[in-house]
């Protein structure tokens, strides 16, 4: 049985591609409306033309970014430039930082919770597990996404990790040694997470158990077992229920188990 059940945060509590998409075109849209109160003169480019192209621009040089030939300042800038020079709009390196800083902040707004999200927490709340996040990231970007989403009405702020803070990185598996601690033997911990390497090949790595929520529809890329895979929450919280009438499990203070649904 575990004792400790851990998630990711981002694309697993939450969609960040809607939130990204979303915010990116607002972005976009404020840009115009500076360049129209600026009286430039620009060609006239529609959102959906110009988000076709940025993803392009985004998915060319995604890979050298994850294989670190360029650095997270340099895709950002090479995506934005690649873009506004394809419709011949005004741009330079400076702009493109700004452009995503407004951009990231603003994605905030759009995070809400997967559906399932809250059942499966209070679920797991009520049985009694130790409930987290381990994710990585800029401690005060990561914890306003918490916070959007209310995570403090089922996880403790000292459960949720973050790389920044701890300064260890996902997929280090030093990472989920921390967190699971020397009271918790490594296999009654399960983590939950989207991202192959980072989540579920870390978890395997310090021993804990995994659970690969494959949002993404991606492709394995080692020979790693997890325990389950599933690509919506929802289905994690149905495994967990069906898992918990099996188990008969018993450390249920409210006695409401089996009705969660
Ligand atoms: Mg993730």
């Amino acid at each position: 049985m575990w004792q400790k059940i851990y998630f990711d945060l981002d694309n697993t509590l939450f969609s960040y591609e809607y939130a990204f998409q979303h915010a990116i075109k607002d972005t976009y849209l404020e840009l115009l409306e500076q360049w129209e109160a600026a009286n430039l003169s620009v060609p006239i480019v529609p959102l959906d033309d110009w988000f076709e192209v940025f993803k392009y621009f985004s998915d060319v040089y995604w890979e050298d970014y994850q294989n670190k030939a360029i650095s997270q300042r340099d895709y950002r800038r090479k995506r934005y430039m690649e873009t506004m020079r394809h419709f011949q709009l005004p741009c330079s390196p400076e702009e493109a930082d700004q452009f995503h800083n407004r951009a990231y902040d603003r994605a905030l707004d759009y995070v809400q919770p997967y559906p399932g999200l809250y059942p499966l927490l209070q679920c797991l709340v009520d049985h009694q597990f130790e409930v987290g996040v381990i994710t990585n990231g800029h401690a005060h970007i990561q914890r306003r996404k918490c916070r959007k989403l209310g995570l403090e009405h089922y996880i403790p702020d000292h459960h949720i990790y973050i790389s920044e803070e701890i300064g260890l990185v996902k997929p280090d598996p030093a990472f989920f040694r921390l967190v699971h601690g020397p009271c918790c033997p490594p296999e009654a911990a399960l983590f939950i997470g989207d991202a192959w390497e980072h989540d579920v090949v870390g978890a395997l790595e310090a021993g804990w158990q995994a659970v690969y929520l494959n949002t993404q529809n991606r492709p394995r890329t080692t020979s790693h077992r997890p325990l389950a895979e599933f690509q919506h929450l929802y289905q994690f919280y149905q495994f967990i229920q069906d898992f918990l009438c099996s188990t008969s499990h018993t450390n249920n203070r409210s006695g409401k188990e089996g009705n969660e649904a």
